[in-house]
């Protein structure tokens, strides 16, 4: 596997590997890899004939109480894992090489941007959209790996992907979680002892709303109290939200059916944790 730092230097070689009739696939992360991270080096591996990876604890994504400047890194880690998952060339850029002076884009998709995440972080789904789009221009993938778990940045990179025509086939994958059901997040790293013990509140919730749909329950507000009352057991655990809505538009729904989401964001300490299952499937967790 090779570390490549420069923007120009990771464009001409996907360029001189599509001449070359070479197919790429592309996992954007923001490092700190863990095995959801891996899961989809692993499914690009499979998809195309050079994987790419890359590592960028993007700026404009946080806004500007958030934890940009805390974000976890650790790039000699990562840079094993993914050698480890098959990685041909990890993308490696810094800021001032993917955002120079002068740089004023910007993407924006609206609608399925205002709401949920959108909503508690204003300007967060932009910074994602302009610099995913930057990656397909800079590695010109012909597929790239998203993970469920963030649920609602894979329905927003698919608008975008459809709507500008990027050729690119955009795939997401199950979310992949701890033993005891907790989705993995580089963020899990800030959770204290006592905090880590509250997270896995969130599956448990995810699993009662499921459990009360299998058995018939299609009141969203009723699921949604389960909901609330098994995260507010947890003495540091505060919701941000939990939504029942429709899987490609994430409207709100009045009623539980086969689209429903149920998307979670919470507030546990000082660490926000988010998780969603569609609610008609079981829950499964290892
Ligand atoms: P991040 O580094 O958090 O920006 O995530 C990079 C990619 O990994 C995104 O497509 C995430 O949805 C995906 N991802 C993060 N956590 C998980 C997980 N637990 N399971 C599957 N995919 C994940």
């Amino acid at each position: 596997m090779e570390i490549i730092t420069r923007v120009a230097e990771m464009q001409a070689r996907a360029s001189a590997a599509k001449k070359n009739g070479q197919s790429i696939a592309l996992v954007p992360t923001m490092g700190f890899l863990h095995q959801g991270h891996l899961s989809l080096m692993q499914e690009g591996r499979r998809r195309a004939d050079l994987l790419v990876a890359s590592v960028f604890v993007n700026p404009t994504q946080f806004g500007p109480q958030e934890d940009f400047a805390s974000y976890p890194r650790d790039l000699q880690r990562d840079a094993e894992l993914a050698a480890g998952a098959g990685v041909d060339w990890l993308f490696v850029p810094e800021v001032d090489d993917m955002y120079p002076q002068g740089f004023a884009t910007a993407v924006t998709v609206s609608g399925l941007t205002e709401v949920l995440c959108g909503a508690s972080r204003p300007g967060h789904f932009q910074g994602v959209t302009t610099v995913v789009c930057k990656l397909f221009g800079i590695v010109q993938p012909q597929v790239a790996l998203f993970g469920r778990k963030d649920f609602q940045q894979l329905a927003v990179i698919r608008r975008m992907t459809l709507d500008l025509n990027l050729p690119v086939e955009i795939i997401g994958l199950p979310t992949v979680r701890e033993p005891d059901g907790l989705a993995m997040s580089s963020r899990n790293a800030y959770l204290s002892a006592a905090e880590r013990r509250q997270a896995p509140a969130l599956i448990d919730a995810l699993q009662l709303a499921s459990a009360a749909v299998k058995t018939g329950e299609r009141n969203v507000e009723r699921v949604l109290a389960l909901v609330r009352n098994r995260i507010d057991r947890e003495p540091d655990a505060v919701i941000d939200y939990a939504v029942i809505c429709n899987g490609t538009t994430l409207q709100a729904v009045p009623e539980v059916d086969g689209d429903s989401v149920l998307l979670l964001a919470v507030r546990i300490g000082r660490t926000r944790l988010i998780d969603n299952h569609t609610l008609f499937e079981e829950v499964d967790i290892p």
